[in-house]
This record gives structure tokens, sequence and C-alpha cells, in this order.
């Protein structure tokens, strides 16, 4: 099917990509790597009367460090990310910007367009939970840092305002100690997670749990933050029984719907089962260990 007429707009700027969202109103959407808003166009789901360029905005793909934070820009394209030189040095990064999809999604589709377009089941808004990220946005009133789990506040819908873009994302380096991992579930590389798990793990000698974050994506309507699992853990020394409790934890908090891609039951288990994966890719990380993460696939 073909979109329904819509007029294109290619502002030189972000200030006049604020400008023109502002004017045009909630009618009007902005336009990125389109790998998510041109099937949605095509299916005529949506049908906004005024599309908003943005793709070709200067400074807005980047990765830097500074004062301690990492900030990657909106339009910084998945398969980008997963080459930079963050993605090298925190690998729980590339698990996630390496896994999204096939070749062609990576190359076009944007990590604030991601963000932006809420799934439930993308990879970047748990990602960037299990982080503890935060959302750079830029509008009218000026520019706002949005903690992620306030910037998903229901399925495909976020805090953003009328004519407020993502300008990036951020999050602190993890600390010396600190390691992560991030695994998804999927039936095809084109397709999104079934579900996933990121960890992000700080040991203590001998394997004491000094901290942990542990985040579910896929099974609610936004990527759910697992504390009751990390209680199990925090302050113990690790081991794989441990581990077990902290998965029946994080499955008690799952809410997966049966559907095309499995029912819940299966879903609960498949849960459980790639939070043992990834703690352990995890462990082995704190420990300066170099493992490739990669999804698993049905
Ligand atoms: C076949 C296929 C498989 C996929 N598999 C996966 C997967 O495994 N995992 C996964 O996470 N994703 C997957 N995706 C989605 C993909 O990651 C998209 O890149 C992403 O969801 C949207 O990014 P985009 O840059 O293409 O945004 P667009 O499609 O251009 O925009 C998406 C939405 O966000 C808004 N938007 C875009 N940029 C901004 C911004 N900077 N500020 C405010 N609003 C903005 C748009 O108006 C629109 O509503 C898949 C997509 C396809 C087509």
């Amino acid at each position: 099917m073909y979109p329904a007429p819509f007029r294109y707009h290619r502002p030189a700027s972000l200030g006049e990509a604020i400008q023109m969202l502002s004017a045009l109103g909630e009618s009007a959407k902005p336009l990125a790597g389109g790998q998510t808003l041109i099937p949605i166009l095509k299916l005529r789901m949506d049908e906004p009367t005024d599309l908003v360029d943005i793709t070709h905005l200067p400074d807005l793909r980047h990765t830097v460090e500074r004062d301690g934070w990492i900030e990657i820009g909106a339009l910084s394209p998945h398969g980008w990310v997963a080459k930079s030189d963050i993605a090298a040095s925190i690998p729980i990064v590339k698990d996630c910007a390496g896994g999204i999809a096939d070749v062609q999604v990576r190359s076009r589709g944007t990590i604030g367009g991601s963000i932006s377009a809420a799934d439930p089941s993308g990879d970047w808004p748990t990602l960037l939970r299990t982080l503890d990220a935060e959302v750079l946005c830029s509008g009218p009133d000026g520019n706002r840092a949005i903690p992620v789990q306030d910037f998903n506040t229901a399925a495909y819908t976020t805090a953003l305002a009328v004519g407020e873009l993502v300008v990036g994302v951020r999050f602190k380096r993890p600390r010396a100690g600190s390691a992560g991992s991030y695994i998804a579930y999927k039936k095809s590389a084109a397709a999104f997670p079934v579900c996933s798990v990121g960890i992000q793990l700080t040991l203590d000698p001998g394997s004491v749990c000094r901290d942990v974050r542990i985040v579910l994506g896929g099974v609610g309507p936004t990527a759910r933050r697992a504390m009751q699992a990390e209680a199990e853990l925090r302050g113990k020394t690790l081991s794989d029984s441990l581990w077990a409790r902290a998965a029946d934890a994080a499955s008690a908090i799952a809410e997966p719907n049966s559907d095309a891609r499995g029912t819940a039951e299966f879903k609960h288990s498949l849960l459980r089962g790639l939070l043992l994966k990834s703690a352990h890719t995890a462990m082995y990380r704190c420990a300066n260990a170099s493992i490739e993460g990669s999804h698993v696939y049905g």
C-alpha cells in the first residue's frame, strides 16, 4: 500500500526542525531512519500531514565522552554504534547495537528513532535502562534530560512534548570491576526480540556482588527493572543457585502475552534461560575475559 499524502520538509538545523514541528503541531512527525515510520505509513496505521526529515541535521551522529558521561547522538545508526570505540570498550553496548535486526535496518535505523518508537520489544530501551541512562531532548522550551524509565511512559508512548526531539542519550561509564551483558531471543535477524535481558554487574573480590541491575524487555509495555531479583544477589557471594533464585524472581514480575511468537509459559522459561546466560557472560567480563555476546535465534 502507498502512504496517505503528506508534505515533506527538510530543515537545515536542529532549531529549524524544532520550530517547524512546533508550528505544524501533533499531525507532523519527525522522520529519522524510517525503519519503523515508513512501514507504519505504508500500512496506513498513521497518516501524518507533514514529515520533517531530520536525517541530515548536523551534529547528531556522534559518540562523545565528557565529565564521566558517554553520549550517543540521536541520529547514530545502530550498526555505526556497534562499530564505535564506545561499543569496543563497553561490550554490553555492542551486544545490543550489533544484534538489532539485519544489516539493512542497522545501517539506517537510529538510536533516537528506536527509543522514540518505544516498541515494548525494542532493544535500546532495555539496554539503556540497564545502564541507567538519560534521554537528552531539545524542544521549544529548551533542553532537558529525562531518566529513561520516565521517557517510555507506556507501549509506543514517550514523554516527548509537541515539537520536542530526542537529540541523544547519555550514561555513566561503568566503573572498574563492573561489566554487563545484553541478550535477546529472536525468531530471525529481521524480527524484534521475543524477550531480552540486560545485566550490569559490579563484583568485589571473591565473586561478591557489590551491585547489580537487571532489566527485562518484551515482557510488559515498557522495559521492566527486576528489583527483587537484584536484591537476591546484592552483597552475596554469587553461585548458580543464587542466580537461579534471581531468575525466578525476575520471571515473577514478567507479564508476557501468549502470541504467535510463543505462549506466556514458554516466554517465562525463555526469560529465565536468557538471564542465566547473560549472568555468566557478565561475570566473565567482570573478570576481564573478552567474550563476544550474541543474541539467541530460535
Ligand atoms: C525488519 C525490521 C526488523 C527490526 N528489528 C528490530 C530489532 O530486532 N530490535 C529493535 O530494537 N528494533 C528493530 N527494528 C526497528 C529499528 O530498530 C528502527 O530503526 C527503529 O525502531 C526506528 O528508528 P528509525 O531511525 O528508523 O526511526 P523512524 O522510523 O524514522 O521513526 C520512528 C518514530 O520515532 C520518531 N522519531 C524518530 N527520530 C526521532 C527523534 N530524534 N526525536 C523524536 N522522535 C523521533 C518518528 O517520528 C517515528 O514516530 C526493526 C525494524 C525492521 C523494519
